[in-house]
């Protein structure tokens, strides 16, 4: 059995958190608007985490799936975009 990464340490690699009391926080990467407080609250007891702008929340596994979601397809965006401006040139 392969054992539970820290979400602390998961979350971490893709947003920096801060600790505040017993719980750490910072800038939710999953609403739209730009996030100038720190909104995304990770419990360590808990090991689960909350938004609460956008009250996205889950475990470690929900985290890396919503991210990866979210990010995959800004990225095919991008990737359309720039293709109908290589064939305007
Ligand atoms: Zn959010």
């Amino acid at each position: 059995m392969k054992e539970k990464e820290d979400i602390i340490e998961v979350i971490s690699k893709y947003v920096p958190l801060t600790k505040k009391g017993r719980n750490y926080y910072g800038i939710c990467p999953f609403h739209k608007e730009e996030d100038k407080n720190p909104s995304l609250a990770v419990s360590k007891e808990k090991q689960i985490y909350t938004c609460f702008v956008c009250r996205s929340q889950g475990n470690v596994d929900t985290f890396i799936k919503e991210f990866n979601n979210r990010w995959s397809s800004n990225w095919f965006t991008t990737f359309l975009l720039l293709l109908i401006y290589l064939s305007n040139i």
